[in-house]
């Protein structure tokens, strides 16, 4: 697997507006920010995508992610953000080692922007499928 801008970001091999960092976690500011304090939070393991993480990488993100969110709402006067996390590139993935993005939303025509087509439900189908991932969850312990 090629490196990735972000694992040179890590390495300190080029810079970045860091906002924070620790044992696990780094998190720096979006070098093309869809709204002002645009936010990145990447572990430092090297993972293609989230379902390739470890849980201690897992934990010390989500321990440390409400605490970013809560500084970048503050310095930016903003109360409405969203997180984005792509995976792949037909999800819109451009870099290839986890991140995710912590983005303002000050205005309706800032920030992220998302296309949300609703489906719907049936009850069958929801069954199958809860079942199936269930089952899924169950085998992959830790
Ligand atoms: P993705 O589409 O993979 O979820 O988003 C990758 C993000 O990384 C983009 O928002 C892009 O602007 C950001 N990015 C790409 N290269 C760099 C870089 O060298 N430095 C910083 N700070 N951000 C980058």
């Amino acid at each position: 697997m090629a490196e990735t801008i972000f694992k040179k970001i890590i390495d300190g091999k080029i810079p970045c507006h860091k906002v924070y960092e620790d044992d696990h976690v780094l998190a720096f500011l979006d070098i093309n920010p869809l709204s002002r304090g645009h936010t990145l939070v990447i572990p430092k393991e090297v993972a293609e995508t989230l379902d390739h993480l470890s849980d201690e990488s897992a934990a010390a993100l989500g321990r440390v992610m409400p605490r970013i969110c809560r500084a970048v709402m503050k310095v930016t006067g903003t109360s409405e953000y969203n997180i984005l996390q792509n995976n792949g590139r037909g999800a819109h993935q451009a870099v290839f080692h986890v991140h995710f993005h912590i983005i303002p939303k000050p205005s309706a025509s800032e920030g992220l922007e998302i296309g949300w087509p609703l489906g719907s439900l049936d009850s069958k189908t929801a069954e199958t499928v809860a079942q199936q991932v269930k089952q899924q969850i169950a085998a992959d312990r830790p």
